[in-house]
């Protein structure tokens, strides 16, 4: 990978992490101290194509690329012209011609292709256009104000729920404080055994956390999209039912290997099959394994299929 850095000073920001590049309308990078340097007048121009320059044009550079934050600056304004959107044409054949049209625009500018005459080409739009270009602005502008609008809207009233938990989670705690300080008068005054008192306190303890936890799931669910959709009916904020299910019950497997029946794990010892296999080293025994564990494989493999005729 080639080091990312200033054509100028050569810094690199593998020798100066905090390097921060620079670019301009003609895509080409500078380091900040570069521009101060070059640019002190607030213009001038590209050391490295002679293209006339501001410095308030100047931008940190987003992407590896310059080129690609020449573009996305290009883009930008001619959208600001070409604004026209699907419902502005009687067909989708002719917005797609004008789609085209706009990355024809958008290409050219961005690769210095016939820049003139493209440059051209956009003011001759512009003065055909201008009624219908102010008219599609004013509309995406007073879309953009009704989806603050909506965003606002929501911040309101999840921060009103947020008010109302706290609220209730005050109210909870007050609620188990009183219970405890009426348990602790009982005791004090009452004439009934403490074990019955502490009982009935227990009781009334649970009722108050079934209460508490009925309460936290009666949490409204919202009904809106941040980008103002609706939500369907089926999707609901309330926690996934538990579902009541007979428990998994394991059985072991049992694998019909068509063969004789190979002797348990514990019994290989016994019935003198370990007595030709290497015994495990202890490095061996580390993950868990054991000489008769392989053994029991290695007969297992050895007995499947194996038909035995009896006479
Ligand atoms: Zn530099
Ligand atoms: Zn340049």
């Amino acid at each position: 990978m080639d080091d990312q850095g200033c054509p100028r000073c050569k810094t690199t920001k593998y020798r100066n992490p905090s390097l921060k590049l620079m670019v301009n309308v003609c895509g080409h990078t500078l380091c900040e101290n570069c521009v101060e340097m070059l640019f002190a007048r607030g213009s001038g121009n590209c050391v490295q194509c002679d293209t006339p320059l501001r410095k308030s044009n100047f931008r940190v550079q987003l992407f590896e690329d310059p080129t690609v934050d020449k573009e996305v600056d290009i883009r930008k304004k001619v959208l600001k012209i070409y604004n026209k959107r699907d419902f502005d044409f009687p067909s989708l054949r002719e917005y797609n011609d004008f789609l085209e049209q706009v990355e024809d625009i958008v290409f050219n500018l961005t690769n210095n292709i016939d820049v003139e005459n493209t440059k051209l080409r956009m003011e001759q739009y512009q003065k055909d256009n201008r009624d219908l270009i102010q008219r599609n602005k004013v509309k995406l502008s007073r879309e953009q104000e009704d989806l603050e609008e909506m965003l606002l809207q929501e911040q309101t009233v999840n921060e009103q729920r947020r008010l109302d938990l706290l609220q209730e989670e005050q109210r909870q705690l007050q609620a188990k404080r009183k219970n405890k300080q009426a348990l602790l008068d009982e005791l004090e005054k009452s004439h009934v055994p403490a074990t019955i008192l502490l009982a009935q306190h227990r009781v009334r303890a649970a009722k108050l956390e079934t209460e508490i936890e009925q309460q936290k799931q009666a949490v409204k669910p919202t009904n809106l999209f941040s980008t103002g959709i609706h939500m369907r009916q089926t999707v609901s904020l309330q926690p996934v039912p538990k579902i009541e299910e007979v428990l998994y019950q394991y059985k072991a497997l049992h694998v019909e290997t068509y063969g004789p029946l190979v002797p348990e794990l514990e019994q290989l010892g016994r019935l003198g099959y370990l007595n030709h296999v290497r015994a495990a080293m202890p490095q061996d025994t580390a993950g868990g394994y054991t000489s008769a564990l392989a053994c029991h494989r290695a007969i297992q493999d050895a007995f499947s299929g194996m038909f035995v005729f009896k006479r």
